[in-house]
């Protein structure tokens, strides 16, 4: 099906496209007219006021209280936790808009003042909670009020069977400062201090590590080579440092798991995403199977560049594109049209963003160059930010945020603290709507070019987020493990970095030898243990969704649309079970079958 919109405007320029979206901006005057409204200045002192009030009458007396109480007491932190919100809200999103003006910006610093002014106050809360025995616990359970907070009190105790005596955590987390955090530290700075001699044709100077990684797309093979050996040479002088970082990390993990009697080094990172670790193993393990998917892509991916065999080097190159400008009323029409055919109930909360001026599109100076979803509070709309230039990937953005902010429309109901999705659910709904814009895109488009190269960067996509940071997480576990036996040599981290990638590129990829040290500059192995694999669950959940939906129709729409009105009220894995939907190794098959047919519809327009 053509749309009108396309009929109309064959060929934008790159200004038109862009024009397209002047004037789309957000309207905040409903939370506060600007930063001298005088109802801003009196909702500061107001918002103080209630957390002083909730502190003196509750602080060190949660023991005694009744469970009517509790549920009295929980209610009274969300309202006042609520005004910190709107506040928030406005001031984040006024100087997202604006961050040149000077009074906007004042107003940011006074409301980080507010927030960690209250987070002292009310810091007693969690303490005292976590201080409880579970009896007492059960016992709150009677009154409606503070059930409907269960999860957020469940989340506060979490941890408490893994938490030291006082006097210990102080020393620890002093102790901190000189060990973990200062070596984490270490590698922030060192990594910001590098920079890369190259020579890219336009003359031999020192480049940043993001110039160099954006080589990775450069049309000429023997430049992205280079680019990936300069920009790795230089790691690999620094080796020595790298390699110690990464060992002395994995040993202080295996310490503080020991002290702490977490029995896996991964056990920590799952109670953070509440999954089990059954759970995660299935996933990895049917992730792992299927490389031969990935490997599949690459085959047709030479092919269409007439090469014999793609280097690692090769993998991000450019296919012959053509460019396709949209109008930002096409693009809102093309995303409309995507959410309409899985369910006109999305379609029409989409719509509410778009007509009530709930999104910001236009590009102009002083605004924030990303591109995000704010939820807001559960009991006001969301905003969505974008810079809007009228490029494909900015149709894909549109379908990504609207996604979030229909998820938050979804679980508006949610006490504030369950609002948002837990982290491995967080993109179920922005992720599913690009793969509803795909096929959207894909159902009318003729042009076998930008088929070809739409299918081409969907895979691109689901292949780095899914197994490229499977094979991530296999490595990294695989030092934690070995780091048991005593300390890794350099040549043991960089060949456990080649055994994992050597598993995924197969006979399909030829690896370059520098790639060796590709483990050294990825900052996810430093800063948060284990992060990767949550990539890996998020995408996916959701192409096992959408099969599910390929496969059952529309009888499984309404129980997605339960999932997401759940946001963060239950552990994922339960709340996918609730509307049916059992996290189970099939399940993770599905997901890969969706990655399938989208290569194995590549493979049939390569040829
Ligand atoms: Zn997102």
């Amino acid at each position: 099906m053509v749309s009108l919109m396309q009929m109309l405007e064959p060929d934008l320029t790159i200004q038109q496209a862009q024009d397209s979206a002047n004037a789309i901006r957000w309207d905040l005057t409903v939370l506060y007219s600007g930063p001298d409204d005088s109802r801003l200045d009196f909702d500061f002192r107001q918002a103080l006021t209630l957390v002083q009030e909730f502190a003196s009458r509750y602080k060190g007396r949660i023991a005694e209280l009744t469970p009517q109480e509790v549920g009295q007491m929980l209610s009274e932190h969300e309202t006042a936790s609520t005004l910190q919100w709107k506040i928030g809200t406005w001031t984040s999103l006024a100087y997202a808009a604006d961050a040149r003006n000077e009074q906007i910006a004042a107003s940011l610093a006074k409301a980080r003042e507010l927030f960690s002014k209250s987070e002292a106050e009310a810091s007693f809360l969690s303490v005292e909670i976590a201080a409880l025995g579970d009896e007492a616990i059960e016992a709150w359970w009677d009154d409606s009020g503070a059930e409907r907070m269960k999860r957020w009190v469940l989340e506060i105790r979490k941890y408490r069977r893994h938490i030291l005596s006082e006097p210990e955590e102080r020393i620890s987390s002093r102790k901190d400062l000189t060990g973990r955090a200062a070596i984490t530290q270490l590698f922030d700075d060192l990594s910001n201090s590098l920079t890369f001699p190259f020579d890219d044709g336009t003359g031999l100077r020192d480049r940043t590590g993001a110039e160099m990684l954006s080589y990775s797309r450069h049309a000429d093979p023997a430049l992205r080579k280079a680019a990936h050996e300069a920009f790795l040479g230089v790691y690999e002088k620094n080796g020595l440092v790298f390699s110690h970082i990464m060992n002395t990390l994995a040993l202080d993990h295996q310490v503080d798991g020991e002290l702490r009697g977490y029995a896996h080094p991964m056990q920590r990172t799952h109670m953070g995403n509440s999954v089990d670790q059954s759970v995660v193993d299935a996933m990895m393990r049917v992730t792992r199977e299927n490389y031969s998917v990935a490997q599949r892509f690459w085959r047709a991916k030479a092919k269409l560049l007439g090469m014999e065999k793609l280097a690692n080097t090769d993998l991000y190159a450019p296919i012959a594109e053509k460019d396709r400008k949209y109008a930002w009323p096409e693009a809102v029409s093309e995303v409309l049209a995507a959410y309409r055919q899985f369910s006109p109930e999305l379609e029409h909360s989409a719509k509410d963003f778009v007509e009530k001026g709930w999104i910001d599109a236009e590009v102009r100076a002083g605004k924030d160059d990303g591109a995000f979803c704010s939820g807001s509070w559960p009991q006001h709309h969301p905003y969505i930010l974008l810079n809007y230039t009228g490029q494909i990937r900015d149709v894909f953005t549109l379908a990504h945020e609207l996604g979030h902010g229909v998820h938050y429309r979804r679980s508006a109901s949610q006490p504030l603290f369950s609002y948002d999705a837990p982290l491995v659910l967080a993109e179920t709904a922005s992720v599913f709507g690009e793969i509803l814009l795909a096929r959207q895109l894909l159902s009318h488009e003729t042009d076998p070019l930008i088929r070809r190269s739409l299918l081409c960067s969907r895979i691109e996509d689901a292949l780095s987020t899914a197994y490229r940071q499977n094979v991530l997480t296999e490595f990294e576990l695989a030092t934690h493990q070995q780091r048991k036996h005593g300390q890794l040599t350099r040549d043991e981290i960089c060949q456990k970095w080649w055994d994992a990638n050597a598993s995924l590129y197969g006979d399909a990829v030829e690896m370059n030898p520098a790639y060796r040290w590709g483990w050294s500059y990825i900052p996810h192995f430093i800063h948060t243990r284990f992060y990767c694999y949550a990539y890996t669950f998020g995408q996916l959940l959701v192409l096992g969704l959408y099969q599910r939906w390929v496969e059952e129709g529309s009888a499984f729409v309404p129980r997605f649309l339960e999932l997401l009105s759940k946001g963060g009220s239950e552990d994922p894995a339960k709340a996918c079970e609730a509307v049916g939907i059992k996290l189970d190794e099939d399940f993770w098959r599905a997901g890969n079958r969706a990655i399938e047919a989208l290569v194995k519809e590549f493979e049939e327009a390569v040829g």
